[in-house]
């Protein structure tokens, strides 16, 4: 163990958090309340109130009368800015304690979260920017008579819901774009990993937001988020997680034609020509599938290499895994973390065994790690794997890599467009004509060259086909939050119609 750097304690009992609404903790009362274990310890660390429709209808409410007074919306990017810079500061401030939380609840390296947190900060303060660059149009050409301005406008009340893969990060991918925008939020976190949106709300209510602009309910999927896709009082809803649930948001949308944003899943390639840095790109290959244990939206998950170097490539990826160090999260060293849930494990383990039975070779790792406290499994590459299989097909969310060989570059594109997903691909190749010809005609949203999951704030994420619809982050995340308005102007009096 590294004294400068040492392993975290686990907490002597687990931490109780109410709600909060209208600027203010709520507390559980006669509420029922859900626990949650450490997936990297199986010990009990949080306890969050299970809200009811009430409790959600009572939040929408406060959020509607916020957003109707104008004491968020209608002030000035200057002024919204300023909270956004507080907020950032004050994720800062309390970075350590965010940090651990996160890693109590989704079982992810500690130095991971530091790192999330650390970046979700600098998110805040690029949202301070957007909310000074808001403008629209004008247009001069409509004649001497009329001249028209193009406005954009606040959608009004945004529910936001967030999956348990990157509480604290994708709310930030959020946050930030939809106060830039002016609007009011009612935020129901999944309900295994609560902690820390419910930590970012008491940030930004000491930050100076407005009382009842941001606000906190915690509650299961199909009680409280199913209630908030239907709800009445919401204009759009911001929703992360599973294409399946997705659809259910989508339809339940309809209540009200709200405006829905989907960011879904993925099964994303990753094209390893054989020109490429071969020890680089075995090296990002090998972080974008343990990143997260695998439980990562944008993993390229489908390795695509072309056949003449697939050998080398198998043994470099085998040699790189068998050194990935697997571990207690709460451990700064460790680099591969615990798998979220008892049931997501068993999911996994289950399509490692459906691919050996599809015909995939096992070519290392497949099974848990022995004699730990929590889940944990070795990352595991599924080589002689063919594009119609269910583990090149599906969502695994895990450690978990299938390798599919190509011979031409045509070829590599069809396997890697063969899918019902859209959200990422990576390409690896040392010609930049073939890197760009190739990122052009993959059907994605977020690309990378001789790269994978980096990026920043200033990009756009989203999915194309049933990866997702709208887009986050970037100025076009605070665009997806506002309505745009036409006002004509007549100029010179009127022609009269009734003569
Ligand atoms: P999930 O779909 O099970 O749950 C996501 C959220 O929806 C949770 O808050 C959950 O409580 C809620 N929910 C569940 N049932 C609901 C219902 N009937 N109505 C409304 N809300 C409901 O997803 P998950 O398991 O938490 O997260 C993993 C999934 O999220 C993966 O598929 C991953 O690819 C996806 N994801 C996508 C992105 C992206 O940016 N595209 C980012 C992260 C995760």
């Amino acid at each position: 163990m590294d004294a400068k750097n040492p392993t975290l304690s686990l907490p002597p009992k687990p931490r109780e958090f109410g709600f909060h609404v209208g600027g203010r903790w709520i507390a559980t009362g006669k509420r029922e309340t859900m626990e949650r274990l450490s997936p990297g310890h199986d010990v009990p660390v949080t306890r969050i109130t299970l809200c009811t429709r009430k409790d959600l209808d009572e939040a929408v409410a406060v959020a509607r009368k916020t957003f109707d007074s104008r004491v968020w919306s209608g002030i000035s990017g200057a002024e919204r800015a300023t909270v956004l810079l507080r907020a950032a500061a004050g994720i800062r401030a309390r970075a350590e304690e965010l940090a651990y939380w996160e890693t109590l609840e989704t079982g992810k390296p500690i130095s991971q979260s530091r790192a999330e947190v650390e970046g979700a900060a600098g998110i805040y303060e690029y949202g301070a920017g957007a909310a000074r660059c808001l403008h629209g149009d004008s247009f001069n050409n409509l004649g001497d008579k009329l001249f028209g301005i193009v406005t954009r406008e606040p959608i009004g009340v945004v529910g936001l819901i967030t999956p348990w893969n990157f509480p604290f990060f994708i709310l930030a991918e959020r946050i930030p774009f939809m106060l830039a925008a002016g609007c009011t939020i009612v935020a129901k976190p999944s309900e295994m990993t609560s902690a820390t949106t419910l930590i970012m709300a008491e940030i930004l209510t000491e930050a100076g937001l407005p009382d009842g602009v941001f606000n906190v309910v915690t509650g299961t999927g199909p009680e409280i988020g199913q209630a908030m896709t239907e709800h009445v009082g919401i204009d759009q809803i911001s929703f992360t997680g599973s294409t399946a649930v997705g659809r259910h948001a989508l339809l339940a949308s309809a209540t009200n034609f709200k405006k829905a944003g989907l960011e879904m899943g993925g099964k994303s390639p990753q094209v390893v020509f054989a020109d490429a840095n071969l020890d680089d790109a075995a090296d990002g290959v090998v972080f974008g599938i343990c990143h997260n244990a695998g439980q990562c939206c944008v993993s390229g998950s489908r390795l695509i290499v072309e056949k003449s170097v697939a050998d080398e490539f198998e043994k470099l990826l085998v040699e790189k895994f068998a050194r990935v160090r697997i571990g207690d999260p709460l451990d700064p060293s460790t680099q591969l973390g615990a798998i979220v849930s008892t049931a997501h494990n068993e999911k996994i383990l289950g399509y490692i065994r459906k691919g050996g039975e599809e015909g995939a070779r096992l070519a290392c790792g497949g099974e848990s790690v022995a004699s730990k406290a929590g889940r944990f499994i070795h990352p595991t590459l599924l080589a002689d794997v063919t594009n119609d299989m269910a583990v090149a097909r599906e969502e695994i969310f895990g450690p978990v890599l299938t390798m599919i060989t190509f011979t031409t570059r045509d070829e590599a594109i069809a396997i890697a467009n063969d899918s019902v997903y859209g959200l990422a691909a990576s390409v690896w190749t040392s010609n930049l004509d073939k890197a760009l010809g190739t990122i052009r005609r993959i059907q994605a949203g977020r690309t990378w060259i001789n790269t994978t999951i980096a990026g920043g704030p200033e990009m756009p994420i989203g999915g194309f086909k049933q990866s997702g619809i709208g887009r986050d982050t970037g100025m076009y995340g605070v665009e997806e939050y506002m309505e745009v308005k036409s006002i004509h102007i007549a100029l010179g009096g009127r022609d009269h119609w009734v003569s």
